[in-house]
């Protein structure tokens, strides 16, 4: 049983919070015992080392034993913070969506970079919008964008809302229930998409933090990963403006497969991007 409450100061307090998501398996215990601290305290974690002695009131040690013996069952932080960082912008989330990765600023990088004129009034759909998170990274750098988001979730579409309006983006972001393109019309300058795209048997080895967590709809794709894949990428030949550019996140070892699904639906591969640690995770895909 977690023994925060009989901690009288704030340090003593971090240290046992720390030792305690240690021994749960935490990596980066210090940090994330601060961070909850922070977020018990309603104060910036950076403040929290600022001030070693100050003493906790009850309700406050509760709620940090409440935040960290969540953390010790392996929810992940961002749930439990009910925020993640993405495209350096604050994002909302909650266990609706898949929590914004690194990765996926692949796309948006590559998005920005292919984008001539960043002035110019372009037209942005975002598929399986989850958080929202590409679609407003890209319209926060796109001053004169119009964007749409679908997802199948309606409580993910609440996130997404949630995120355009605290972003001062949701003039310019509009969100719609569907399943992929399915009741969308229209054509779009740009088509950013994350699908899930894990193969099923991959379960087992994901993080508990996933597994257990994380929206199961956003994660898998049939027994080879690609199901939604096939649905997508013909729905991209409509979609897309003659001179529009589609970005589709993928797995590791996903690009040929996907390329062939694209080039199949009479799409050209114009480029793969990679992310950080080196493996393909952004295809290009364009009108011939
Ligand atoms: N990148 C995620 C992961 O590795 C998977 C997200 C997805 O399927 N789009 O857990």
């Amino acid at each position: 049983m977690i023994d925060l409450l009989a901690q009288a100061t704030l340090d003593a307090a971090l240290a046992e919070a720390t030792r305690l998501l240690s021994a749960a398996g935490v990596d980066g215990a210090r940090l994330e015992a601060r961070l909850l601290a922070g977020h018990a305290l309603g104060i910036d974690a950076d403040a929290v080392i600022g001030r070693p002695g100050r003493r906790l009131a009850p309700e406050e040690a509760a709620r940090l034993a409440g935040v960290v013996r969540r953390r010790i069952d392996r929810e992940p932080i961002a749930y439990i913070l009910g925020e993640r960082e993405f495209w350096s912008l604050p994002f909302g989330v909650n266990d609706a969506v898949l929590i914004p990765r690194p990765d996926s600023e692949t796309l948006v990088g590559a998005a920005l970079d292919l984008t001539r004129d960043r002035q110019a009034p372009m037209r942005i759909l975002d598929l399986g919008t989850g958080s929202g998170c590409l679609l407003l990274s890209v319209l926060s750098e796109l001053p004169n964008a119009r964007g749409v988001g679908v997802d199948i979730s309606a409580r993910a579409l609440t996130v997404a809302r949630d995120n355009a309006r605290r972003l001062g983006l949701g003039g310019r972001a509009g969100f719609v229930q569907g399943d992929w393109a399915g009741a969308l019309t229209g054509e779009f300058d740009l088509i950013l998409a994350n699908p899930p795209y894990l193969a099923e048997t991959e379960l087992h080895a994901l993080a508990p933090e996933i597994s257990r967590f994380e929206p199961p709809v956003a994660l898998f794709a049939g027994a080879d990963g690609l199901a939604c894949y096939r649905v997508l990428i013909p729905a991209l030949t409509r979609l897309l403006a003659k001179a529009g550019t589609a970005f589709l996140e993928i797995g590791a070892g996903q690009a040929a497969p996907v390329a062939g699904l694209a080039r199949n639906a009479g799409l050209n591969l114009s480029m793969a991007r990679k992310d950080l640690a080196g493996i393909d995770r952004c295809l290009v895909l364009r009108r011939p």
